[in-house]
């Protein structure tokens, strides 16, 4: 268990793919999600906000996110699928560029499948919040960012003019 530290926009690292977690690594898988709890705990006492994490932000290249939305849950080899037509536009932010905030458009719902902790395959629809969480995290082990999903030029804000924007466009932060 440790905090470790977060890499920055600008480190190639982030825009490396990550690699799958095999059956044989699921101690090691539970020792990161340990990191990245604590990274996230850290991150969030200095921020105010942070739901999820995924490995690759801690330069671990793993496929695994570790995600506090309705509980404390570490999803390793995470994908999606079953996305809806539907999306939804809003704000995003990043623990790897904490002061900028990046509109996006995301899937209002998407299938989530995983194997949890313990090795046991998952599968779930999810929606809304938790749908645009898991696309942001699942992205980051593509080695993508959500600046590179802005919807175009002006989709840039800095946090500190967060109060300036329209707030119907924020997911149910923090
Ligand atoms: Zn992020």
């Amino acid at each position: 268990m440790a905090i470790r530290e977060i890499l920055l926009l600008g480190n190639p690292q982030l825009l490396e793919k990550s690699e799958l977690v095999g059956k044989s690594e699921l101690e090691y898988a539970k020792s990161v999600g340990e990191d990245l709890r604590d990274t996230m705990a850290a991150f969030r006492k200095e921020h105010g906000w942070g739901r999820s994490i995924a490995a690759p932000q801690i330069g671990v290249m793993k496929e695994i996110v570790y995600m506090e939305f309705n509980q404390p849950e570490l999803l390793i080899n995470p994908t999606l699928s079953d996305f809806s037509e539907e999306k939804m536009e809003l704000w995003d932010d990043c623990m790897s560029f904490p002061d900028i905030l990046v509109k996006v458009k995301r899937h209002k719902t998407c299938r989530i499948s995983y194997m949890d902790k313990d090795g046991k395959e998952i599968s779930r629809i999810i929606d809304n919040a938790e749908a645009e969480l898991l696309q942001h995290e699942i992205d980051h082990l593509h080695g993508i960012l959500a600046t590179m999903r802005a919807i175009d030029g002006s989709s840039f804000a800095l946090q500190s003019q967060r109060h300036l924007l329209d707030q119907s466009e924020f997911a149910n932060q923090v």
